[in-house]
């Protein structure tokens, strides 16, 4: 015990020493406050202030150093969501020497992610903006492991999904107001601030209306990456993949289609359906299949998790439950039911996540077209959709129009009226919309294990030319083939190449499935060409191109 505690104090004065001596360490990743994630020794936190404070000594580091362009806007957002001016992390400084008039630090051992939530309210926002970048910002530091600590800044408690944020690491999250607890001046020993981006695809409509992400960056592959071990920490264990081998493929075929089953993840306060079991009824008739509902009120997320990851079809009223597609098993669908006068193709948060190439979801999407289907909520706050403060001519024009325009986020009161009406799905049209769906589904036992392996360049690519006559010339061109290719089967090898003649801005596109050939029409002697070539891995995958050859004939 104390030899524990003189451990402690010798740590103390070791970590003090170091802040006074060395002051705090500051080096960033990223060009821009959008993409900079800062790795710290010794940042420090005074609760009193609420700031982050830099300790300048003659050892400290700021890199970058942007002296007062910190400042414009912030050195870096501190959630997800890009350039929210209300998510901006910035600290203040302070000389070393000002140590010695200020309270004793508090030092925090462990290495700890500094972040904002940016709407912990909500299971989308939490998915989307802080468990995935958290989960991956922590893959890419790895002294951010299982013991790392996360600390919340955006000033929230703790709301009701905090135990998916506990499963981030085996030590428990602390909140802002938290960390008044430990007094008056704390130091991380080791910190990074700021959160990836790189796994989001939704915007919210800040800038523009919203929609999906300029420049996607993330594929199902770490998507589903991220959920097995979500589930892993859930103790959820997926539902196995029916056994190939064994048993005919006939009583395979029998035993997968009588486990197969229908989710119906349902809302009860809010943007409801109102006949839920007319729609179930219809669902399990159609598709012979037993169908369950979930809802966040009647179960445990754990227990909601387990259900669909082992669904054949999940279908929802738009809202923040579908973001558990991320949980589904490949090949599902996902049909998700939009209120009347809202336009699936503006609000595509679900259709985006399940069309991420290598997520293998089907997504459909049905919109109630019958006014008289919907019940409104004119008179509930204005968050709600109430519209009753609004001035009568408004009210007038928004209950007549029948379709949203596109609007920016966040208070639009025509769409708030819209998105929280509740709807009578009428049926056929949903059965309709759901049959042509169903037949335009890709088969993915037929086209499972699509290799996303890219060919290399091809090699030793070379051209020979001759001229025919004064108008008349050739053009051979040869290549080998890429260095991987040798090792891998491919269903498909093409070859592209570009002839251009120099000095021309335009060029002529070949696909050949051989390694060589030779160009007569369109080719012109005593001219200067240049020619690209590459390979194409079954249809889509392509290759970079080789050096450019120029070839004079
Ligand atoms: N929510 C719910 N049942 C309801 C209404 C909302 O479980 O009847 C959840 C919803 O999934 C989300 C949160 O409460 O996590 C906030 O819902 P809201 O309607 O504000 O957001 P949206 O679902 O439109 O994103």
């Amino acid at each position: 015990q104390s030899q524990e505690v003189s451990q402690a104090r010798i740590d103390y004065h070791v970590a003090l020493q170091a802040l006074q001596e060395h002051g705090t360490r500051m080096v960033c990743s990223g060009k821009m406050h959008t993409d900079r994630i800062c790795r710290f020794d010794y940042l420090c936190y005074c609760s009193e202030a609420e700031e982050f404070v830099f300790f300048h000594s003659n050892s400290s580091v700021m890199l970058p150093n942007l002296g007062s362009r910190r400042f414009q806007p912030a050195l870096l957002d501190l959630s997800s969501v890009e350039d929210h001016n209300t998510q901006y992390f910035n600290f203040l400084e302070l000389p070393a020497a000002a140590l010695k008039f200020m309270p004793k630090p508090v030092f925090v051992p462990d290495v700890t992610l500094i972040l904002n939530r940016f709407n912990p309210d909500n299971l989308m926002h939490v998915f989307h903006d802080d468990l995935l970048p958290a989960f991956y910002t922590m893959q890419q530091y790895s002294d951010l492991n299982d013991e790392a600590r996360l600390v919340f800044m955006e000033g929230w408690g703790e709301g009701p999904h905090f135990d998916l944020y506990r499963l981030l690491s085996s030590k428990q999250p602390l909140l802002k107001e938290q960390l008044r607890n430990f007094g008056k001046l704390m130091c991380f020993t080791k910190s990074y601030v700021g959160l990836s981006k790189m796994t989001t695809w939704y915007q919210y409509g800040f800038v523009q209306p919203q929609g999906p992400k300029a420049n996607i960056l993330v594929s199902g592959n770490e998507i589903r990456q991220f959920a097995r071990a979500l589930m892993e920490k859930m103790n959820i264990t997926k539902v196995d993949e029916p056994e190939r081998d064994g048993g005919s493929a006939e009583d395979e075929k029998e035993k997968e289609k009588k486990d197969e089953y229908i989710v119906v993840f349902s809302r009860s306060t809010t943007r409801l359906i109102l006949n839920e079991a007319e729609l179930i009824m219809a669902l399990a008739q159609e598709f012979e299949m037993r169908v369950v509902t979930v809802s966040l009120e009647e179960q445990s997320f754990p227990s909601i998790v387990q259900v669909i990851s082992g669904a054949s079809m999940l279908v929802s009223m738009h809202g923040a439950q579908l973001i558990t597609s991320l949980f589904l098993p490949r090949g599902a669908v996902v049909v998700e039911l939009f209120p009347f006068a809202v336009n699936p193709e503006q609000y595509t948060p679900y259709k985006t996540l399940a069309s991420l190439p290598g997520m293998d979801l089907h997504y459909v999407s049905w919109r109630n077209m019958k006014e008289e289907n919907t019940v409104t909520h004119p008179d509930r706050p204005w968050e709600q959709g109430g519209i009753a403060h609004l001035e009568k001519d408004e009210q007038v024009r928004i209950l007549a129009s029948k379709d949203v325009p596109r609007h920016l986020c966040c208070r639009n009161p025509e769409w708030l009226f819209r998105i929280y009406q509740d709807t009578l799905v009428d049926i056929p049209s949903f059965l309709e919309v759901l049959k042509e769906a169903m037949k335009a589904r890709p088969n993915l036992k037929k086209t499972k294990v699509t290799s996303t392996v890219h060919p290399g360049r091809v090699r030793d690519p070379q051209c020979q030319t001759s001229v025919q006559t004064s108008n008349e010339a050739k053009l051979t061109v040869s290549w080998q083939i890429p260095w991987n290719l040798k090792y891998l089967k491919v269903r498909e090898v093409k070859y592209e190449v570009w002839i251009q003649e120099q000095g021309e801005n335009t060029y002529m596109p070949y696909i050949l499935p051989q390694q060589n050939y030779t160009f007569s029409e369109n080719i012109k002697p005593f001219t200067t060409y240049l020619v690209w070539v590459r390979c194409i891995f079954s249809k889509n995958l392509l290759g970079p191109f080789a050096d450019v050859l120029m070839c004079r004939t």
